[in-house]
């Protein structure tokens, strides 16, 4: 039948489940109602597309252990000022864009997905009980565990501002200053922040190779230049000396702790940040078969399932938690999930309509990454190779870490369209 507009409404409804609400979940679930209303996607900035001629009746149901989207991206600033702390974490009761029937939200844990009959487990947090939810299509964008202090371990917002509020304490009253263990991008962003924050406290880098990034895919020159900007805004770096042990030493009224490094070195420190333990995949609640060896979802460059599972065309992986090249990032979940929400609403077309879907393909992800490192900011990218200034740190990350940047892209504070 068709509405005022001239799109009509397809016959049938379908479930979505997305399982995580951040980055690519969120971009997921939005770009795919507005298709669903008839409405060119939020991303697409092309004037010449045409929204799409059929409405979709649609219920999205996104689930989060989190009752609310947090900003990852800064964390290590939201955990050691209150101030941003408030402003990073968003109840999801609270966000403009996700008031509309289309959306339901859960605050829970998946604990299991059964791909053959399309039911997921969930504990719920509120009840504490557990519970199911059928769904026609499901999307998994429920990223990586990470420790603290890499990222909070809250789960509600007010628990969170608590766990930043007491880290800032650690922080300002730390004696003999802080050191951070870890010289990959979280603990260079770590170590430069705190030092634009607390200007008066000693800030010191232990990175255990000679190289900061060592793990990553990125040229020597981009390395330098973080470790050059590191050290203009006065970080101490250690380089090529692992921490061999960290003890608790009592000074009178405060702890302190001795570390010795390898070369026998000691130094003490009021706060010790570690910023080397590995990000676990949070697909446990999938069977072996859909994931690789690290335990990432395989998946088709339409961002479907590529594992040995039932129904795989029905199911989705984007995100951190989805195999795929390149340096995981923001960026890259929020363009899956784009992809994602595309990709199923031309399968939810082809079911009703019987029109053959032609998906979207996502291509290779070069190995790109931007640091946040006080005043600026240092990018690579293959095309244009490393660069750094604070103009850059305007353009990419703002004053605030990238947090207005993320929420204006998704339009989190739009309220929808009719
Ligand atoms: C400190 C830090 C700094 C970073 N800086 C940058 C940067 O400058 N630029 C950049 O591009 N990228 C950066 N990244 C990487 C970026 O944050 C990730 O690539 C991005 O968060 C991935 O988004 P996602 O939606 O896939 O997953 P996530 O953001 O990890 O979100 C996953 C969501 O799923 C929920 N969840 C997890 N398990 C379950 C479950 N079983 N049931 C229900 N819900 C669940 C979580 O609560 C969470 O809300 C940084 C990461 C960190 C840690």
């Amino acid at each position: 039948m068709p509405s005022n507009d001239g799109v009509r409404a397809v016959a049938r409804s379908f479930r979505v489940l997305v399982i995580g609400g951040s980055y690519g979940g969120l971009a997921a679930a939005l770009n795919l109602s507005d298709l669903a209303h008839g409405r060119k996607y939020r991303f697409d900035s092309n004037p010449d597309t045409k929204p799409p001629s059929w409405r979709i009746p649609l219920q999205i149901t996104i689930v989060d252990e989190r009752d609310g989207y947090f900003h990852l991206i800064g964390a290590p600033k939201s955990l050691a000022c209150e101030k941003y702390a408030a402003e990073s974490w968003t109840k999801f009761q609270d966000i403009p864009a996700l008031k509309s029937p289309d959306f339901k939200v859960i605050q829970g844990t998946v604990s299991k997905v059964d791909c053959s009959s399309k039911i997921a487990h969930i504990l719920d947090t509120q009840t504490k009980e557990n519970r199911t939810e059928k769904y026609d299509y499901l999307i998994a964008a429920s990223g990586l565990r990470r420790v603290f202090p890499v990222a909070p371990q809250s789960l509600r917002r007010e628990e969170f501002l608590e766990e930043a509020k007491k880290h800032v304490e650690n922080v300002r009253t730390a004696k003999d200053g802080i050191v951070v263990v870890g010289g990959g991008a979280v603990g260079i962003e770590m170590a430069a922040e705190l030092k634009i924050l607390y200007p008066e406290q000693k800030i010191t880098l232990i990175h255990s190779r000679n190289r900061l990034l060592s793990s990553e895919d990125l040229p020597d020159d981009f390395a330098e230049k973080a470790l050059e900007i590191l050290r203009e805004e006065n970080v101490e770096v250690i380089l090529g000396q692992r921490v061999t042990d960290t003890t608790a030493v009592d000074s009178g009224k405060s702890r302190v702790w001795r570390l010795t490094l390898a070369n026998g070195e000691q130094l003490t420190t009021g706060l010790v940040l570690s910023a080397i333990s590995r990000s676990v995949p949070t697909s446990t609640y999938l069977s072996p078969e859909a994931l690789d060896e690290e335990g990432l979802i395989k998946i088709h460059p339409s961002l479907q399932f590529s594992g040995n599972v039932p129904n795989s065309e029905h199911h989705f992986a984007i995100g951190d938690l989805a195999a795929w090249s390149g340096i995981k990032r923001c960026g890259g979940a929020m363009h899956m999930g784009q992809y994602a929400a595309e990709n199923i609403h031309k399968h939810m077309l082809a079911e009703c309509t019987g029109e053959k879907p032609t998906f979207k393909s996502l291509t290779p992800f070069p190995s790109v990454m931007g640091l946040a490192l006080g005043k600026k900011c240092a990018v690579y990218s293959p095309d244009e190779g490393t660069r750094a200034s604070e103009e850059l740190m305007d353009g990419m990350f703002g004053n605030d870490m990238a947090n207005t940047i993320c929420r204006n892209y998704l339009r989190l504070a739009e309220s929808p369209k009719a």
